[in-house]
């Protein structure tokens, strides 16, 4: 009988401390998830910071680990279903994938959409016969793919005098030598690399202009992104007042990433926006400094007074080392007219090109490093976040002609 009753407490017991541990595991499972032991316990910097704080000060409380609220992982039973409430947790650090070989993951995008270009004129160039009419169908064929007048004209006259010289053409010579003379003019030796360094104790600062709608501010985030997979440390500043969901936008791309967003009232003033966000990455020690504007095309005075005072407030914290002017790729010459524009408002250094998926006007490259000077640094694939890709002239030549 004792033994009996004894049999009865025991049992009592062991589902009390069955119990007790699934409590515990629900405990457990109700703390925000515990960051990797290597990496820091602040997951995003605070919503909206005040500009001009200090960064320090204005970090989140760190999250709770399970180690310090004395639930060692290793004695937490297998976890139970829990239904887990809808908590407005702050987002995750994502880590950007790297920048190296993006171009070449993002191949088959260029591929799929220039391949009327390449494959276009590697058909042309195979015909027997190479007469007046073939020529001038290759000079439509790099025209429709907004190569630029004098550009087509140079790689025409390049091509004839070397076809010629060739004698007997093979598909595989033909496919060398063009590469050979697209890569000539999409140049190889600029210095494609977007400036991050101040050559000062100084953050690096960017500025990305271009007209709304270009892409703009997607491109500055995604470019967080880059800096930040590169291993940089970023401040992003919405000073594209102008967009009333500008700020918002770049802001949720920066705390994906953990960088802080300095903004300002709708409506309020770019520079001082512009000028405080260097400021806050003087403070917190940043790597780079962003800085996204508008691109109003309302009256190119407006535009020259607007980006002019942004850049000149900058400056008085010491020089820009990047402006990007990013073009969409499938506006063709109304994207060239704006390069144009901007160009006479700030001294550009790279073009950003986006939205090179959809469209079959690769071409755009060539003719816009030519209106301008300025090399293409950066092309936009798509509208994933890590659809911006280092622009590498021998893959992109590579995707156009295809191997
Ligand atoms: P902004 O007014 O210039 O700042 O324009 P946004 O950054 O808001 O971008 C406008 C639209 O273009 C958005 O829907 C983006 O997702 C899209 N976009 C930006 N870059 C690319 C790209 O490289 N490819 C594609 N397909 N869409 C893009």
């Amino acid at each position: 009988m004792d033994i009996l009753i004894l049999a009865v407490v025991i049992a009592l017991v062991a589902v009390g401390v069955i119990s007790g541990l699934v409590v515990s595991s629900r405990k457990k499972k109700q703390l925000p998830p515990p960051a990797p032991p290597s990496t820091p316990t602040i997951t995003a910097p605070p919503a909206e910071p005040q500009v001009g704080e200090d960064a320090v000060e204005t970090a989140e409380e760190p999250r709770r680990t399970i180690e310090e609220v004395g639930l060692p992982e290793a004695e937490a039973p297998a976890p139970a279903p829990v239904v887990e409430p809808e908590a407005p947790a702050a987002p995750e650090i994502e880590v950007p994938e790297p920048t190296a070989g993006r171009l070449i993951r993002l191949r088959a995008r260029l591929a799929r959409s220039q391949n009327s270009l390449g494959k276009g004129l590697l058909t042309l160039l195979s015909r027997e016969h190479l007469d007046e009419d073939t020529w001038e169908e290759i000079e439509e064929t790099l025209l429709v793919a907004d190569v630029g007048v004098v550009p087509t004209q140079e790689l025409v006259d390049r091509l004839r005098e070397r076809v010629k010289v060739l004698g007997t053409r093979t598909p595989a010579d033909l496919r060398a030598l063009l590469k050979e003379e697209l890569l000539t003019l999409v140049g190889t030796d600029l210095d494609r690399v977007v400036k991050t360094e101040s050559g000062e104790d100084t953050p690096g600062v960017i500025m990305v202009v271009g007209v709304n709608g270009t892409g703009k501010t997607t491109t500055t985030g995604k470019l967080a992104r880059v800096l930040v997979a590169d291993g940089r440390s970023v401040v992003l500043g919405a000073a594209d007042t102008f967009r009333a969901a500008a700020a918002d936008q770049l802001q949720t791309w920066g705390e994906r990433v953990g960088a802080r967003t300095v903004r300002g009232p709708e409506g309020g003033d770019p520079a001082s926006i512009a000028y405080d966000a260097v400021k806050e990455g003087i403070a917190e020690g940043a790597d780079v400094v962003l800085i996204d504007t508008a691109g109003r095309l309302h009256t190119k005075t407006g535009l020259m007074d607007e980006l002019g005072k942004v850049k000149r407030v900058v400056e008085k914290h010491g020089p820009l080392d990047e402006i990007l002017l990013v073009l969409d790729a499938t506006t063709g010459q109304n994207g060239l007219t704006q390069a144009r524009v901007f160009a006479e408002v700030v001294d550009i250094t790279g073009i950003v090109l986006t939205k090179l998926d959809g469209t079959a006007k690769g071409g755009i490259v060539i003719a816009v490093q030519r209106e301008l000077g300025v090399p293409v640094k950066l092309i936009g694939l798509g509208e994933g976040p890590d659809d911006l890709a280092p622009f590498v002239p021998e893959a992109f030549v590579d995707a156009l002609i295809g191997d």
